[in-house]
């Protein structure tokens, strides 16, 4: 069931990104080459914690053990899911930051792939596509549109880029819950879908390849997600609700890209 939210509730929910958006800047202020991914976890869940939010991707049951951290840090060959570890960030890195947070019982979700250092144009180039076709997404999240136009559109642009998109995982909706209905696809059919409709909140968020488009999981920890040909994916994420007039993005990138163009 899709649950659609109150003009009220949207509010609330866009206090809670506001809140992820300088979770995941101040994550990126600390990342450079030579911290750990843990480092970097423990700034975001100190973030949170301290203004008043609960990190949700936290203790989430997985087919191994539960998910140990906030914040799930992916980097190069890793999609998403990436447990935060003794892992050095190094020059030329690229470093997913991918954070779910509840403030007062409202729930947002928003990742963006920080570059480290002098990165490869290739990793360039897959890092811009991929914002792109997130906002290329972002465009379709109007009232009377259906699901598959999103995903259909994010597709176009990564393959037409000569990238490929994940087709396991996917958007969904989110605001009351981490993961609520519907699932919102990287890939689809224009026209085809559930219907998107006024008060609707979902994450889009591209998970795209820069090789071929299949992943693995691990058989280590149950989490990680890694291209299967061991090429960089990038992930970009935003909150948004739907409207009459078109997307509402409740996440912001504004204070994590000040912090982003000075990594590199
Ligand atoms: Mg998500």
């Amino acid at each position: 069931m899709i649950l659609l939210k109150t003009k009220e509730e949207i509010e609330l929910i866009r206090k809670s990104a506001a809140l992820l958006g300088n979770t995941i800047a101040e994550v990126g202020r600390h990342i450079r080459p030579g911290v750990t991914t843990a480092f970097l976890d423990q700034i975001g869940e100190q973030y949170i914690r301290d203004n008043g939010g609960i990190p949700l991707c936290k203790g989430v049951a997985g087919e191994i053990k539960p998910f140990p951290a906030a914040c799930c840090i992916s980097v190069n060959d890793e999609v998403v899911h990436g447990i935060p570890s003794e892992r050095f960030v190094e020059e030329g890195d690229i470093v997913s930051v991918d954070i779910v947070v509840d403030l007062n019982g409202y729930v947002s979700d928003s990742c963006y792939t920080f570059m480290v250092g002098q990165v490869s144009s290739e990793m360039q180039r897959l890092c811009r596509v991929t914002k792109e076709s997130l906002y290329i997404g972002l465009d379709k999240c109007k009232a009377g549109n259906r699901v598959g136009d999103i995903g259909h559109a994010v597709q176009l642009h990564c393959e037409k880029n000569g990238y490929n998109v994940v087709r396991e995982l996917c958007g969904h909706g989110v605001g009351l819950k981490m993961h609520e209905s519907p699932n919102v696809p990287n890939f689809g059919v224009p026209g085809t879908g559930p219907l998107l409709k006024e008060g609707m909140v979902i994450a889009v968020e591209p998970m795209v390849c820069m090789g071929s488009k299949n992943v693995k999981f691990s058989s280590d920890d149950g989490w990680t997600v890694r291209t299967k040909d061991g090429k960089p994916a990038a992930h970009y994420e935003h909150t948004v609700a739907i409207t009459a007039n078109g997307p509402d993005i409740l996440t912001s990138f504004d204070a994590i890209e000040k912090v982003a163009e000075s990594l590199h």
